[in-house]
């Protein structure tokens, strides 16, 4: 494999190539956005008063979609951990979509293959697939945290890795409306300030 891209994109079982134009709106939508917008609303805001509501409304929104993510997405979704009720089960699959990591499925899809080949060449995204050196290391962790999600050549195929979830009607629904997911998470941190400010 070329240095470039690691180990990280051999062509394992239940991969499949991942386009240039999605792996740009996983960059827009998934890092760049999530981090310039607030950037950007928090030196609008700078001098006018930046008050406690907006640290509540910021430590509800992280606890919701903290808990959507490691209960919903992580325990329940991807390792079948628990059985819930349905309307819990959508409430904590909705909250995973609010914290900007992708739709439900392809989340569990590439998380059950990175227990799969955990460390080894497979691994979406492994610390290791740079090497030992330093800079490998240094490389490694970036591409562990957030290069991986936007740099890889190949997705891991949900056919392959969550037919349960790909048979999920709960799950489809919400699949097919993430980028109404995504845009609610933006939305509602204003809309709750809004109405709070005003009341
Ligand atoms: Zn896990």
């Amino acid at each position: 494999m070329p240095a470039r891209s690691g180990w990280a994109e051999p062509e394992t079982a239940g991969t499949a190539p991942v386009s240039a134009a999605r792996r740009n709106a996983y960059l827009v939508t998934l890092v760049v956005l999530p981090a310039v917008v607030p950037a950007a609303a928090a030196g609008v805001a700078w001098g006018r008063g930046v008050g406690p509501r907006d640290l509540v409304i910021a430590a509800v929104m992280y606890t919701v979609s903290i808990f959507g993510i490691s209960v919903g997405y992580h325990r329940m979704l991807t390792h079948r951990a628990f059985k819930c009720r349905r309307p819990l089960r959508v409430a904590l699959a909705l909250a995973g979509g609010l914290a900007l990591e992708g739709p439900a499925s392809l989340w569990a899809a590439e998380h059950r293959r990175h227990h799969k080949y955990a460390d080894r060449p497979g691994d979406p995204h492994s610390p290791w697939a740079y090497g030992e050196s330093a800079w490998g290391l240094a490389r490694g962790v970036l591409h562990a945290q957030v290069g991986w999600f936007y740099t890889a050549r190949r997705r891991s195929d949900r056919r392959h890795w969550v037919p349960d979830l790909l048979d999920d009607p709960d799950i489809r629904r919400l699949d097919a409306a993430y980028p109404l997911t995504a845009a609610a998470s933006f939305a509602l941190p204003a809309l709750a300030g809004g109405l709070w400010s005003a009341s």
